[in-house]
Protein backbone atom coordinates (compact mmCIF):
# COMPACT_ATOMS: atom_id res chain seq x y z
CA UNK A 1 0.00 0.00 0.00
CA UNK A 2 1.20 3.45 -0.91
CA UNK A 3 0.52 6.90 0.64
CA UNK A 4 -2.57 8.12 -0.16
CA UNK A 5 -3.07 9.63 -3.58
CA UNK A 6 -4.79 12.83 -3.92
CA UNK A 7 -6.02 12.23 -7.55
CA UNK A 8 -5.66 8.15 -9.41
CA UNK A 9 -6.39 8.18 -12.33
CA UNK A 10 -7.44 4.93 -14.12
CA UNK A 11 -6.46 4.78 -17.79
CA UNK A 12 -3.13 6.64 -19.39
CA UNK A 13 -4.96 7.04 -22.95
CA UNK A 14 -4.87 10.69 -24.01
CA UNK A 15 -7.92 11.74 -21.84
CA UNK A 16 -6.51 10.08 -18.69
CA UNK A 17 -3.07 11.94 -19.19
CA UNK A 18 -4.57 15.15 -19.96
CA UNK A 19 -6.39 15.22 -16.76
CA UNK A 20 -3.81 14.32 -14.53
CA UNK A 21 -1.49 17.23 -16.40
CA UNK A 22 -4.33 19.40 -15.75
CA UNK A 23 -4.68 18.50 -11.85
CA UNK A 24 -0.66 18.99 -12.58
CA UNK A 25 -0.59 22.21 -13.38
CA UNK A 26 -2.68 23.36 -10.66
CA UNK A 27 0.02 22.26 -8.47
CA UNK A 28 -2.14 19.00 -7.47
CA UNK A 29 -0.84 15.46 -7.32
CA UNK A 30 -1.79 13.11 -10.07
CA UNK A 31 -0.95 9.27 -10.51
CA UNK A 32 -1.61 7.07 -13.47
CA UNK A 33 -2.30 3.72 -13.61
CA UNK A 34 -2.49 2.30 -17.10
CA UNK A 35 -3.47 -1.38 -17.38
CA UNK A 36 -1.42 -1.90 -20.58
CA UNK A 37 0.83 0.04 -22.59
CA UNK A 38 0.52 3.93 -23.49
CA UNK A 39 -1.41 4.36 -26.62
CA UNK A 40 -2.44 0.71 -26.02
CA UNK A 41 -6.40 1.89 -26.76
CA UNK A 42 -8.22 3.79 -28.85
CA UNK A 43 -5.91 6.86 -28.84
CA UNK A 44 -3.01 4.83 -30.61
CA UNK A 45 -5.08 3.65 -33.60
CA UNK A 46 -6.68 7.17 -33.89
CA UNK A 47 -6.45 8.99 -37.10
CA UNK A 48 -6.15 12.40 -35.87
CA UNK A 49 -7.84 14.43 -37.55
CA UNK A 50 -9.01 17.52 -35.71
CA UNK A 51 -12.64 18.70 -36.31
CA UNK A 52 -14.95 21.55 -34.90
CA UNK A 53 -17.71 20.37 -37.44
CA UNK A 54 -18.92 17.09 -35.45
CA UNK A 55 -21.49 15.67 -37.11
CA UNK A 56 -23.12 14.02 -34.14
CA UNK A 57 -24.05 17.07 -32.87
CA UNK A 58 -26.57 17.30 -35.59
CA UNK A 59 -28.85 14.78 -34.69
CA UNK A 60 -28.37 15.57 -30.91
CA UNK A 61 -29.86 18.78 -31.65
CA UNK A 62 -27.50 20.46 -29.47
CA UNK A 63 -24.56 22.87 -29.74
CA UNK A 64 -22.55 21.24 -26.83
CA UNK A 65 -20.23 18.68 -28.96
CA UNK A 66 -19.87 21.36 -31.28
CA UNK A 67 -18.37 23.59 -28.50
CA UNK A 68 -16.34 21.45 -27.00
CA UNK A 69 -14.56 20.20 -29.80
CA UNK A 70 -14.10 23.72 -31.53
CA UNK A 71 -12.11 24.61 -28.06
CA UNK A 72 -10.52 21.27 -28.72
CA UNK A 73 -9.40 22.28 -31.60
CA UNK A 74 -8.14 25.95 -30.60
CA UNK A 75 -6.34 24.24 -27.85
CA UNK A 76 -4.42 21.64 -29.79
CA UNK A 77 -3.06 24.68 -32.30
CA UNK A 78 -0.83 26.11 -29.39
CA UNK A 79 -0.30 22.51 -27.66
CA UNK A 80 3.66 21.74 -29.19
CA UNK A 81 4.87 25.10 -27.77
CA UNK A 82 2.80 25.15 -24.52
CA UNK A 83 4.28 21.27 -24.12
CA UNK A 84 7.83 21.82 -25.68
CA UNK A 85 7.03 18.98 -27.38
CA UNK A 86 6.14 18.50 -31.54
CA UNK A 87 2.43 16.78 -31.42
CA UNK A 88 2.67 17.27 -34.59
CA UNK A 89 -0.06 19.47 -35.66
CA UNK A 90 -1.32 20.84 -39.01
CA UNK A 91 -3.59 23.08 -40.20
CA UNK A 92 -4.57 21.31 -43.05
CA UNK A 93 -7.97 21.87 -42.81
CA UNK A 94 -11.11 19.57 -44.00
CA UNK A 95 -13.24 18.92 -47.18
CA UNK A 96 -16.46 16.68 -46.65
CA UNK A 97 -17.70 16.26 -50.10
CA UNK A 98 -21.36 15.42 -51.32
CA UNK A 99 -21.22 12.03 -53.32
CA UNK A 100 -25.52 12.35 -53.99
CA UNK A 101 -28.35 14.36 -53.76
CA UNK A 102 -28.96 12.74 -50.33
CA UNK A 103 -25.69 13.75 -49.09
CA UNK A 104 -25.99 16.96 -50.46
CA UNK A 105 -29.11 18.16 -48.51
CA UNK A 106 -27.75 17.01 -45.20
CA UNK A 107 -24.31 18.50 -45.52
CA UNK A 108 -26.15 21.76 -46.54
CA UNK A 109 -28.41 21.28 -43.03
CA UNK A 110 -25.44 20.80 -41.04
CA UNK A 111 -23.93 24.05 -43.03
CA UNK A 112 -26.71 25.93 -41.76
CA UNK A 113 -26.29 24.87 -38.45
CA UNK A 114 -22.26 25.08 -38.30
CA UNK A 115 -23.21 29.06 -39.65
CA UNK A 116 -24.90 29.96 -36.89
CA UNK A 117 -22.57 28.46 -34.54
CA UNK A 118 -19.67 30.84 -35.91
CA UNK A 119 -18.13 27.69 -37.64
CA UNK A 120 -16.38 27.98 -41.16
CA UNK A 121 -18.13 25.59 -43.90
CA UNK A 122 -17.56 26.87 -46.79
CA UNK A 123 -19.73 25.31 -50.15
CA UNK A 124 -17.80 24.88 -53.08
CA UNK A 125 -18.80 23.43 -56.50
CA UNK A 126 -17.08 21.10 -58.36
CA UNK A 127 -15.52 22.65 -60.15
CA UNK A 128 -14.47 25.34 -57.30
CA UNK A 129 -13.27 22.02 -55.53
CA UNK A 130 -11.15 20.61 -58.61
CA UNK A 131 -9.50 23.98 -59.43
CA UNK A 132 -8.43 24.62 -55.67
CA UNK A 133 -6.87 20.65 -55.20
CA UNK A 134 -7.18 19.54 -58.87
CA UNK A 135 -6.32 15.66 -58.19
CA UNK A 136 -9.88 16.14 -56.96
CA UNK A 137 -12.43 14.65 -59.86
CA UNK A 138 -15.20 17.30 -59.94
CA UNK A 139 -17.37 14.63 -61.67
CA UNK A 140 -17.32 12.55 -58.85
CA UNK A 141 -18.81 15.06 -56.49
CA UNK A 142 -21.74 17.52 -56.00
CA UNK A 143 -19.97 19.48 -54.02
CA UNK A 144 -17.53 20.10 -51.04
CA UNK A 145 -18.13 21.51 -47.78
CA UNK A 146 -14.87 22.98 -46.79
CA UNK A 147 -12.97 24.30 -43.62
CA UNK A 148 -9.70 25.87 -43.67
CA UNK A 149 -9.29 26.07 -39.72
CA UNK A 150 -9.67 22.14 -39.18
CA UNK A 151 -6.47 19.88 -38.50
CA UNK A 152 -4.29 17.18 -37.60
CA UNK A 153 -1.90 15.93 -34.61
CA UNK A 154 0.14 12.72 -34.55
CA UNK A 155 -2.18 10.97 -31.50
CA UNK A 156 1.33 9.44 -30.44
CA UNK A 157 2.93 12.98 -29.87
CA UNK A 158 -0.02 13.85 -28.22
CA UNK A 159 0.62 11.47 -25.73
CA UNK A 160 4.61 12.14 -25.12
CA UNK A 161 3.69 15.51 -24.45
CA UNK A 162 1.57 15.01 -21.81
CA UNK A 163 3.86 12.02 -20.55
CA UNK A 164 6.80 13.97 -21.11
CA UNK A 165 5.36 17.10 -18.97
CA UNK A 166 3.75 15.17 -16.30
CA UNK A 167 7.34 13.53 -15.43
CA UNK A 168 8.74 16.94 -15.50
CA UNK A 169 6.19 17.95 -12.49
CA UNK A 170 6.63 15.24 -10.57
CA UNK A 171 3.36 13.23 -11.96
CA UNK A 172 3.90 9.45 -11.99
CA UNK A 173 2.77 6.83 -14.67
CA UNK A 174 2.45 3.11 -14.02
CA UNK A 175 2.21 1.06 -17.12
CA UNK A 176 0.57 -2.56 -17.04
CA UNK A 177 -0.69 -2.26 -13.66
CA UNK A 178 -4.50 -2.97 -14.41
CA UNK A 179 -7.12 -1.66 -12.10
CA UNK A 180 -9.33 -4.82 -10.92
CA UNK A 181 -11.67 -3.14 -8.53
CA UNK A 182 -12.28 0.31 -6.82
CA UNK A 183 -13.93 0.19 -3.68
CA UNK A 184 -15.30 2.75 -1.53
CA UNK A 185 -13.71 3.38 2.28
CA UNK A 186 -14.99 5.71 4.73
CA UNK A 187 -12.28 8.31 3.84
CA UNK A 188 -11.77 7.79 0.27
CA UNK A 189 -11.52 4.72 -2.14
CA UNK A 190 -9.41 1.57 -2.18
CA UNK A 191 -7.89 1.01 -6.03
CA UNK A 192 -7.25 -2.72 -6.05
CA UNK A 193 -4.57 -3.06 -8.95
CA UNK A 194 -2.17 -5.73 -10.63
CA UNK A 195 0.96 -4.54 -8.67
CA UNK A 196 -0.73 -3.62 -5.22
CA UNK A 197 -3.16 -1.81 -3.33
CA UNK A 198 -3.29 2.34 -3.38
CA UNK A 199 -5.55 4.30 -1.30
CA UNK A 200 -6.97 7.55 -3.21
CA UNK A 201 -8.64 10.63 -2.29
CA UNK A 202 -10.38 11.34 -5.72
CA UNK A 203 -10.49 8.59 -8.51
CA UNK A 204 -10.65 9.32 -11.65
CA UNK A 205 -11.88 6.25 -13.93
CA UNK A 206 -11.04 7.09 -18.13
CA UNK A 207 -10.39 3.69 -19.21
CA UNK A 208 -12.54 4.12 -22.13
CA UNK A 209 -14.57 1.25 -23.20
CA UNK A 210 -13.68 -0.54 -20.07
CA UNK A 211 -15.03 2.26 -17.75
CA UNK A 212 -18.62 0.62 -17.06
CA UNK A 213 -16.61 -2.34 -15.35
CA UNK A 214 -15.15 -0.29 -12.96
CA UNK A 215 -17.75 2.03 -12.01
CA UNK A 216 -20.52 -0.70 -12.33
CA UNK A 217 -19.88 -2.29 -9.11
CA UNK A 218 -19.63 1.10 -7.39
CA UNK A 219 -23.44 1.84 -8.80
CA UNK A 220 -22.64 3.75 -12.01
CA UNK A 221 -23.42 2.17 -15.32
CA UNK A 222 -22.13 4.00 -18.62
CA UNK A 223 -24.09 2.42 -21.39
CA UNK A 224 -22.09 2.07 -24.17
CA UNK A 225 -21.56 -0.06 -27.38
CA UNK A 226 -17.72 -1.13 -28.28
CA UNK A 227 -17.44 -0.59 -31.88
CA UNK A 228 -14.85 -1.66 -34.44
CA UNK A 229 -13.48 0.71 -36.56
CA UNK A 230 -10.53 -0.03 -39.05
CA UNK A 231 -7.69 2.16 -40.52
CA UNK A 232 -5.31 1.31 -43.35
CA UNK A 233 -1.72 3.05 -44.04
CA UNK A 234 -0.06 3.07 -47.59
CA UNK A 235 3.09 3.23 -48.67
CA UNK A 236 4.82 7.13 -48.53
CA UNK A 237 4.46 8.94 -51.62
CA UNK A 238 5.43 12.65 -52.29
CA UNK A 239 3.32 14.96 -50.24
CA UNK A 240 0.35 16.47 -52.35
CA UNK A 241 -3.26 16.00 -50.29
CA UNK A 242 -3.96 19.52 -48.59
CA UNK A 243 -7.22 18.88 -46.50
CA UNK A 244 -8.61 15.47 -45.14
CA UNK A 245 -11.63 14.63 -47.49
CA UNK A 246 -14.87 12.99 -45.89
CA UNK A 247 -17.71 11.72 -46.93
CA UNK A 248 -20.58 12.07 -44.03
CA UNK A 249 -22.80 9.35 -44.90
CA UNK A 250 -19.87 6.37 -45.65
CA UNK A 251 -17.64 7.85 -42.75
CA UNK A 252 -14.97 7.99 -44.88
CA UNK A 253 -12.37 9.83 -44.15
CA UNK A 254 -8.71 10.10 -45.79
CA UNK A 255 -5.46 12.42 -44.79
CA UNK A 256 -2.29 12.05 -45.73
CA UNK A 257 0.28 11.80 -42.67
CA UNK A 258 3.64 14.14 -42.62
CA UNK A 259 5.65 11.00 -43.97
CA UNK A 260 3.65 10.75 -47.07
CA UNK A 261 1.61 7.96 -46.00
CA UNK A 262 -2.90 7.93 -46.84
CA UNK A 263 -4.28 6.94 -44.13
CA UNK A 264 -7.80 6.50 -44.01
CA UNK A 265 -11.38 4.67 -42.88
CA UNK A 266 -14.44 3.96 -43.90
CA UNK A 267 -17.91 2.78 -42.39
CA UNK A 268 -18.79 1.03 -38.94
CA UNK A 269 -18.25 -2.54 -39.09
CA UNK A 270 -20.21 -4.91 -36.34
CA UNK A 271 -20.59 -3.98 -32.94
CA UNK A 272 -17.35 -6.23 -31.22
CA UNK A 273 -14.16 -5.97 -29.15
CA UNK A 274 -12.30 -8.04 -31.20
CA UNK A 275 -8.97 -5.91 -32.42
CA UNK A 276 -7.41 -8.69 -34.00
CA UNK A 277 -9.43 -8.87 -37.40
CA UNK A 278 -8.83 -6.68 -40.66
CA UNK A 279 -11.33 -7.03 -43.32
CA UNK A 280 -11.10 -7.33 -47.07
CA UNK A 281 -14.62 -5.84 -46.74
CA UNK A 282 -13.13 -2.92 -45.27
CA UNK A 283 -9.72 -2.35 -48.06
CA UNK A 284 -12.29 -2.85 -50.73
CA UNK A 285 -15.20 -0.35 -49.49
CA UNK A 286 -12.32 2.76 -48.53
CA UNK A 287 -10.97 1.78 -51.76
CA UNK A 288 -14.33 1.96 -54.20
CA UNK A 289 -15.32 5.26 -52.10
CA UNK A 290 -11.85 6.77 -52.58
CA UNK A 291 -10.46 6.27 -55.68
CA UNK A 292 -13.20 7.79 -58.05
CA UNK A 293 -12.84 10.82 -55.70
CA UNK A 294 -8.58 11.02 -56.06
CA UNK A 295 -8.12 8.53 -59.00
CA UNK A 296 -4.43 9.32 -58.78
CA UNK A 297 -4.71 7.02 -55.95
CA UNK A 298 -5.60 3.79 -58.27
CA UNK A 299 -2.11 1.63 -58.04
CA UNK A 300 -1.30 2.73 -54.27
CA UNK A 301 -0.08 -0.23 -52.06
CA UNK A 302 -1.50 -0.62 -49.17
CA UNK A 303 1.32 -1.19 -46.16
CA UNK A 304 -0.77 -1.89 -43.23
CA UNK A 305 -4.63 -2.23 -41.84
CA UNK A 306 -5.46 -1.97 -38.16
CA UNK A 307 -8.98 -2.13 -36.19
CA UNK A 308 -9.71 0.25 -33.18
CA UNK A 309 -12.50 0.06 -30.70
CA UNK A 310 -14.70 3.15 -30.40
CA UNK A 311 -16.67 3.76 -27.30
CA UNK A 312 -20.36 4.59 -28.73
CA UNK A 313 -23.02 5.99 -25.74
CA UNK A 314 -26.46 5.89 -26.60
CA UNK A 315 -26.76 9.47 -27.30
CA UNK A 316 -23.43 9.68 -29.05
CA UNK A 317 -22.16 12.22 -26.26
CA UNK A 318 -19.46 11.52 -23.99
CA UNK A 319 -20.19 10.62 -20.25
CA UNK A 320 -17.73 13.42 -18.65
CA UNK A 321 -17.95 13.98 -15.11
CA UNK A 322 -18.73 13.55 -10.67
CA UNK A 323 -20.46 10.06 -9.99
CA UNK A 324 -20.42 10.75 -6.84
CA UNK A 325 -18.00 13.00 -4.34
CA UNK A 326 -14.57 11.98 -5.21
CA UNK A 327 -15.49 9.91 -7.82
CA UNK A 328 -15.16 10.83 -11.54
CA UNK A 329 -15.23 9.59 -14.78
CA UNK A 330 -14.44 10.70 -18.36
CA UNK A 331 -15.23 8.10 -21.31
CA UNK A 332 -17.89 7.10 -24.78
CA UNK A 333 -15.54 9.84 -26.91
CA UNK A 334 -16.62 7.22 -30.27
CA UNK A 335 -14.85 8.84 -32.78
CA UNK A 336 -14.02 12.19 -32.32
CA UNK A 337 -12.05 12.16 -29.19
CA UNK A 338 -8.46 13.17 -29.57
CA UNK A 339 -10.20 16.61 -31.26
CA UNK A 340 -11.30 16.91 -27.40
CA UNK A 341 -8.39 15.48 -25.34
CA UNK A 342 -6.84 19.30 -24.50
CA UNK A 343 -10.57 21.05 -23.25
CA UNK A 344 -11.71 17.89 -21.40
CA UNK A 345 -8.56 17.50 -19.43
CA UNK A 346 -8.52 21.13 -18.52
CA UNK A 347 -12.46 21.38 -17.81
CA UNK A 348 -12.60 17.94 -15.83
CA UNK A 349 -9.19 19.12 -13.47
CA UNK A 350 -10.97 21.79 -12.46
CA UNK A 351 -14.29 20.78 -12.14
CA UNK A 352 -12.54 17.94 -9.60
CA UNK A 353 -10.43 21.09 -7.71
CA UNK A 354 -13.40 23.46 -7.80
CA UNK A 355 -15.30 20.69 -6.94
CA UNK A 356 -18.17 22.09 -9.26
CA UNK A 357 -18.96 20.83 -12.81
CA UNK A 358 -17.47 23.86 -15.52
CA UNK A 359 -20.66 24.70 -17.24
CA UNK A 360 -19.21 23.15 -20.98
CA UNK A 361 -19.06 19.79 -19.05
CA UNK A 362 -23.03 19.98 -17.81
CA UNK A 363 -24.53 18.41 -20.69
CA UNK A 364 -22.48 15.41 -20.93
CA UNK A 365 -23.43 14.41 -17.05
CA UNK A 366 -22.64 10.39 -17.13
CA UNK A 367 -25.52 10.15 -14.56
CA UNK A 368 -28.00 11.39 -17.30
CA UNK A 369 -28.31 7.43 -18.35
CA UNK A 370 -30.15 6.41 -15.28
C1 LIG B 1 -9.87 3.70 -35.43
C2 LIG B 1 -10.14 4.98 -34.70
C3 LIG B 1 -9.92 6.20 -35.35
C4 LIG B 1 -10.15 7.39 -34.67
N1 LIG B 1 -9.86 8.57 -35.29
C5 LIG B 1 -10.03 9.73 -34.63
C6 LIG B 1 -9.70 10.98 -35.26
O1 LIG B 1 -9.24 11.02 -36.39
N2 LIG B 1 -9.93 12.12 -34.55
C7 LIG B 1 -10.43 12.12 -33.28
O2 LIG B 1 -10.62 13.21 -32.71
N3 LIG B 1 -10.72 10.96 -32.65
C8 LIG B 1 -10.53 9.77 -33.29
N4 LIG B 1 -10.84 8.58 -32.67
C9 LIG B 1 -11.35 8.60 -31.30
C10 LIG B 1 -10.24 8.76 -30.30
O3 LIG B 1 -9.16 7.92 -30.64
C11 LIG B 1 -10.73 8.43 -28.89
O4 LIG B 1 -11.97 9.06 -28.65
C12 LIG B 1 -9.74 8.90 -27.82
O5 LIG B 1 -8.44 8.49 -28.16
C13 LIG B 1 -10.16 8.36 -26.49
O6 LIG B 1 -9.11 8.52 -25.55
P1 LIG B 1 -9.23 7.80 -24.15
O7 LIG B 1 -8.06 8.17 -23.36
O8 LIG B 1 -10.60 8.04 -23.60
O9 LIG B 1 -9.24 6.22 -24.50
P2 LIG B 1 -8.05 5.20 -24.76
O10 LIG B 1 -7.00 5.76 -25.62
O11 LIG B 1 -8.70 3.93 -25.20
O12 LIG B 1 -7.41 5.02 -23.32
C14 LIG B 1 -7.98 4.24 -22.30
C15 LIG B 1 -6.85 3.52 -21.60
O13 LIG B 1 -7.37 2.88 -20.45
C16 LIG B 1 -6.64 1.68 -20.27
N5 LIG B 1 -7.42 0.81 -19.38
C17 LIG B 1 -8.57 0.14 -19.65
N6 LIG B 1 -8.98 -0.55 -18.57
C18 LIG B 1 -8.06 -0.30 -17.60
C19 LIG B 1 -7.93 -0.75 -16.26
N7 LIG B 1 -8.82 -1.57 -15.69
N8 LIG B 1 -6.86 -0.31 -15.53
C20 LIG B 1 -5.95 0.54 -16.10
N9 LIG B 1 -6.03 0.97 -17.36
C21 LIG B 1 -7.08 0.57 -18.11
C22 LIG B 1 -6.47 1.15 -21.69
O14 LIG B 1 -5.38 0.23 -21.76
C23 LIG B 1 -6.22 2.42 -22.46
O15 LIG B 1 -4.85 2.71 -22.63
C24 LIG B 1 -10.62 7.37 -33.32
C25 LIG B 1 -10.87 6.15 -32.69
C26 LIG B 1 -10.62 4.95 -33.36
C27 LIG B 1 -10.85 3.64 -32.66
Amino acid sequence: MTDKIENLVVGGGAMGLSIAYGLMKKGREAHVLEGAYLNAGSTGRGLGVLKERNPYAMGNGNEDLVKLAREGLRLHGSLSSVMGINTFHKKSGCLIVAKNEQDLRELREDHEHFVKLGLKDIEMTPEEVQAKWPYIDSESILAGFYSPDEANAHPFGLVWAYLENLKRMGGKVEKENKVKEIKKTSDGFLVKAQSGDYEAENVIVASAIDSSGLTEPLGYKIPMTPMRKEVLISEAVRPFFGPTIERLSTHLQVTQTMRGEIMGTIDWMEPGHDLSENTTQFLNNLADALVPVVPVLRNLNVIRQWTGICDLTPDEKPAIGQLEECLYVCCGFHDYGITMVPIVGKLLSETIIKKKTERMLEPFDPKRFD
